[in-house]
């Protein structure tokens, strides 16, 4: 699932691309996809791009006074395409292929327009389109939590977020967009693998030392990331995000710190990993699906 870094890369990449460009077409093969109706999708049409942006892990791009955003959901993704056919494409149950953007005119006569193809992987439809006048618009965006990136999000944001949440886990917490803005399930395994830090360890558990290496594990890891990824294309973040990961997606290699295996705790439709000797004082958490097959 792309979050904060790859969706902030992507924005960037995008905007290179799209910048004083101008929309031909919106053409959506997955209509479950599309959530709003007001202002309809040809409104877009012949309207220019003048900015893409990020609100957490959604994509916003700017049209001329209205906002064409994505929530790219757990197996979304953006494609650029040098050339896109322009006759619209047919909703098969089999293509990824969710939305199409056809951009304005081709370059050369023997070339179609460039564009972009948003698809989705998997059976889950998650993906999630908006047209709307401003971003707040969006329910999901509306509702986010600050940004962690922002100078806005100091050390005091992050203790009055965790006295609010109470005996909550701290894992989900982190995961949760009201509450923090672009974190997911790759990201917080991340860095609370970073800040040696159980992911059941409840939100106001934490001292003073605590919240502070959370919080500077928080600014490196999503930093670290966004900086690795800036400048590479769409096509270049996955591999980049994956090859970079300590723990997440890592269950039974070695952790890069200590040596020890990565664990996992799976739960009815994810999981996450972490190091017991570098975050839970060696001792494993436990986990039903491991227990069983153990059994
Ligand atoms: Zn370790």
């Amino acid at each position: 699932m792309p979050e904060l870094p790859e969706v902030e890369a992507l924005a960037l990449d995008l905007k290179g691309r799209l910048d004083g460009r101008a929309i031909a077409k919106v053409h959506v093969a997955a209509f479950s996809a599309l959530k709003t109706y007001d202002p309809p999708l040809s409104a877009l049409e012949g309207s220019f791009i003048d900015d893409v942006t990020r609100h957490g892990k959604f994509l916003d791009i700017h049209v001329s006074g209205l906002h064409l955003v994505f929530h790219l959901a757990r197996a979304g993704w953006v494609r650029w395409r040098d050339e896109v056919p322009t006759i619209p494409p047919r909703p098969s149950t089999k293509s990824t292929l969710a939305v199409r953007v056809v951009l304005d005119a081709p370059t050369s006569e023997t070339q179609g327009p460039a564009g972009l193809d948003v698809t989705e992987a998997g059976t889950k439809k998650s993906l999630a389109m908006y047209v709307v006048r401003s971003p707040e618009d969006v329910p999901g965006i509306a509702s986010l939590g600050p940004d962690p990136l922002t100078e806005a999000f100091t050390v005091e944001t992050r203790r009055g977020i965790l006295e609010r949440e109470g005996r909550k886990q701290i894992k989900g917490v982190l995961r949760h967009q009201g509450t923090i803005a672009g974190i997911g399930n790759a990201y917080s395994d991340e860095l609370l693998h970073a800040a040696r830090m159980s992911p059941f360890k409840p939100a106001n558990s934490l001292d003073d030392a605590e919240i502070e290496t959370l919080y500077a594990a928080i600014r490196d890891v999503l930093g670290d990331a966004v900086a690795r990824s800036r400048g590479l294309a769409a096509s270049e973040l996955k591999g980049e995000k994956k090859s970079h990961l300590a723990v997440h997606g890592r269950t039974g290699e070695k952790c890069p710190v200590c040596g020890d295996v990565v664990r996992e705790v799976s739960f009815a439709d994810s999981s996450l990993q972490y190091c017991a000797t570098c975050q839970t004082g060696g001792k494993p958490l436990a986990d039903r699906r491991m227990s069983k097959l153990l059994k």
